[in-house]
């Protein structure tokens, strides 16, 4: 049996109660990065419960898993993946009040969006991260001063080994800086994603998370094959910092330095390895070119965190998600 996925014949190795284990199924389309050969199987899952039946099929065929949402933060590698991808995937959600209830599959800017035309938001500076809203909770995705954490009412999570569900608070997230309980704990599959928005004029929600994306494509930070800022901002040595605050005219927020500001300075922008870039306009982003590796954006990454640590004795943490 063959699916058509994307153009791409796909063949069907199993069928699940609602789903199909796909086989050798290309995942660099199913990135922002567009790097990566093919995962050995892979399954579309819209619910809780095809998660559960996705995780059983691979521990029953002895493969490993991982998941997939967006693909928006995560760098496959060329000789592809042999565990089983259960790729999140669907926009479903719910409303009770101002509280929304999301699959964490949902993209995070068709919710942006559908809420806003009800008048509910206070989330718009979120507009145009690419990526579901279970992978934004994950990392706590931000930008321009908002993070996903300001509206995260509460979490639901299924645990892989046992299928025990939770619900997390916003406290038990455990959120901070690009960072949350879920991504050191990754037995843990965030399912669904509460949060409570606030009242805002439609025509006004629609208008800012507009001004927000043309911010970001003046800004460069759309539309390019790349995973968005692929090291974190790092903290830094005092004295760093003040080089950074004295340069800029700002303070240092958290004891950090934009990762981007310290490669820059060590001479790191527009460096290349093979066809991948650290980008002109935002050196924190490693840019495919054409048709580069995932070795390419490896051996530019390692390159760049070297001359950093060797120039500031600041060690650069990756963002990005390497499968
Ligand atoms: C052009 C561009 C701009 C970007 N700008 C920003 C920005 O401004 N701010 C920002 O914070 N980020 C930004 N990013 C990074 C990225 O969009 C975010 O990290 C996003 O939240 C990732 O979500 P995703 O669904 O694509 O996750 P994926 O890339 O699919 O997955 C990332 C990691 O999360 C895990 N994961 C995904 N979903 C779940 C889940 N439900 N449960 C458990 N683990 C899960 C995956 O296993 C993987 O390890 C940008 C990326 C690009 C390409």
């Amino acid at each position: 049996m063959y699916l058509d996925l994307g153009g791409q014949r796909i063949s069907i190795s199993c069928k699940l109660t609602n789903m199909e284990i796909l086989e050798n199924v290309p995942l660099a389309p199913l990135t922002t990065f567009k790097i990566g050969g093919q995962a050995r199987y892979m399954v579309e899952a819209r619910k809780d419960d095809d998660i559960r039946e996705a995780v059983q099929w691979a521990k029953d065929k002895g493969v490993r898993f991982f998941v997939l949402a967006g693909g928006s933060n995560v760098l496959i590698p060329d000789e592809g993946l042999n565990p089983l991808a259960i790729r999140l995937n669907g926009n479903l959600w719910g409303v009770s009040g101002n509280v929304i209830d999301a699959w964490a599959g949902t993209n995070l800017l068709e919710l942006i969006r559908a809420f806003g035309a009800q008048g509910k938001g206070g989330w718009e500076k979120l507009a145009g991260i690419p990526g579901s809203v279970g992978g934004a909770v994950r990392g706590n995705a931000g930008a321009f001063g908002s993070e996903i954490k300001d509206v995260v009412t509460s979490v639901r999570a299924l645990h892989v080994r046992n299928g025990e569900v939770k619900e997390f608070t916003n406290a038990e997230c455990d959120f901070s800086y690009r960072h949350s309980f879920f991504k050191d704990n990754p037995q843990w599959i965030i399912t669904r994603v509460n949060a409570t928005l606030s009242l805002i004029n439609s025509e006004q929600s629609k208008r800012l998370a507009e001004e927000t994306i043309a911010e970001r494509e003046k800004r460069h930070l759309q539309n390019v094959k790349a995973a968005g800022s692929f090291f974190m901002n790092p903290v830094a040595p005092s004295e760093v910092i003040a080089m950074f605050e004295k340069e800029k005219g700002v303070k240092s927020r958290e004891g950090r330095v934009p990762a981007g500001w310290l490669i820059e300075k060590s001479g790191m922008k527009g460096a290349t390895v093979g066809e991948a870039i650290a980008s002109l306009q935002h050196p924190n982003y490693i840019v495919n070119q054409g048709n580069a590796t995932a070795e390419d954006v490896l051996s530019l990454s390692e390159v760049v965190e070297q001359k950093v640590q060797k120039d500031f004795g600041v060690r650069l943490e990756r963002e990005a998600a390497i499968l």
